[in-house]
């Protein structure tokens, strides 16, 4: 009933950390407790699978870079290939649409990004037609532009890391944690349904969208709530002439290619719940009409699917908490990722498994990232949240 590391959670992000965790190296046991095998409810296997640098902090867009070289030779690294499997990366690049008033952002995002090596790019209206030629764009005077970011799937993505971690040694524990135990300022172990308890020295929440509840019941509340957030896949009744980008309108309604299909959702603004229902009357009523507004061939479209799923958002600055508590010795955090952990995945896996491992961070430092900042009111100045 003791291991060295006990991870909650075996989503995206728990999985990662645990098989880099395995990958460096690390002599210890290391166990992953995850209440759903099926992952039904979780926000993994719900994503849109999208990966962009075009993000307004620094911190974002450096763990976007390396999870994108990551993601770049995912098949190989985790032997995809092999087996015929693949996460399907599409790199068909990443388009925010805007008008007069977005220009400013735009531009201050798009010297940013240059700085930090990405080829960004600011496009006109005719630039943006190049781009996709089946866009309406007489509303629009600006776009940024990132050509190779794009999408892959989520699901295989997570599988990838669950099998390869197990292959490593790190062992799964398929059940449900009720609380966090700490003794004299340590972290001392879990709690899970039936009243069974596993101790560890290291303890690391990545329960995502319920890693805030989990967390206060070890007397540590988190600033990051369930936001729920809907998308749907329709298919259009004629072709586009290319591949999308996946485009943002400046209503925020965003989309891509699914095949053939296409996806689509918007950040609604709702009040944080659990709710997984999503509707056709949403649909209707505020995305189809500016789809069929921004591409002309989406005014006559088949709604197929749809689901929702929950951001776990970190209300401050919609950036992720990670690091060491504080207040609570070996009880690390790895959540509030607000709609954008599927992408940094890669990145928060290698970087924390480091932090646990070596002490300090090497190949990235997530110290921005730290939970300290909730108290110093420290936020990262994201604003470019889809
Ligand atoms: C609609 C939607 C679209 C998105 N689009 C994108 C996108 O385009 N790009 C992107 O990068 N990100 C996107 N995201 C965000 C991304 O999906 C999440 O940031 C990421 O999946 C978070 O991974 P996670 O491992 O933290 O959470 P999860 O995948 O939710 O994993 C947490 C796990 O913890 C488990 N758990 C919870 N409580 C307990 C407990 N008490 N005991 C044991 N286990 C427990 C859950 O069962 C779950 O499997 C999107 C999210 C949604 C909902």
């Amino acid at each position: 009933m003791r291991f060295d590391v006990i991870i909650i959670g075996g989503g995206v992000i728990g999985a990662s950390v645990a098989y880099h965790l395995a990958r460096l190296g690390f002599g210890g046991s290391i166990a992953v407790f995850e209440r759903d095998p099926t992952y039904r409810e979780s926000s993994t296997p719900r994503s849109a699978g999208g990966i962009r640098r075009l993000f307004t902090s620094a911190i974002n867009i450096e763990l976007s870079r390396f999870s994108l070289e990551r993601y770049r030779v995912f098949d190989e690294e985790m032997g995809l290939r092999a087996e015929g499997a693949s996460i399907a990366f599409k790199p068909h690049g990443y388009l925010f649409l805007g008008r007069d008033e977005h220009r400013p952002a735009f531009r201050k995002a798009y010297e940013l990004e240059r700085s930090l090596g990405v080829p960004v790019e600011l496009l006109s209206p005719p630039e943006i037609r190049e781009v996709v030629p089946d866009l309406r764009v007489e509303d629009l005077t600006v776009g940024l532009y990132c050509a190779d970011d794009g999408y892959l799937d989520p699901y295989t993505v997570l599988m990838a890391y669950v099998r390869r971690s197990k292959a490593l040694g790190v062992q799964w524990m398929y059940e449900t944690v009720t609380a966090i135990e700490g003794e004299e300022g340590h972290v001392a172990g879990i709690r899970v349904e039936g009243g069974k308890r596993y101790s560890a020295p290291v303890v690391v929440n990545c329960a995502g969208a319920w890693g805030a509840a989990i967390s206060e019941t070890v007397g540590l509340p988190l600033p990051v709530v369930p936001l729920p957030r809907q998308v749907f896949v329709f298919h259009p009744a004629e072709p586009l002439v290319r591949a999308l980008p996946l485009t943002i309108d400046p209503s925020g309604v965003y989309f891509r290619h699914e095949g053939e299909r296409i996806l689509t959702g918007l950040a609604e603004d709702v009040s944080p719940s659990y709710s997984l229902h999503w509707s056709r009357a949403f649909f209707e009523a505020h995305i189809w009409p500016v789809l069929a507004h921004r591409v002309p061939k989406f005014e006559r479209l088949k709604l197929e699917r749809g689901w929702a799923g929950l951001y776990d958002d970190h209300v401050n600055d919609h950036s992720a908490l990670i690091g060491e508590h504080p207040q609570l010795k070996g009880y690390y955090v790895a959540l509030g990722f607000s709609g954008h952990g599927l992408q940094h995945a890669p990145a928060v896996g290698q970087a924390l498994a480091e932090r646990i491992h070596y002490g300090r961070y090497v190949s990235i430092d997530l110290t921005p990232l730290r939970i300290e900042r909730i108290w110093e009111r420290e936020w990262v100045g994201e604003t470019a949240i889809v």
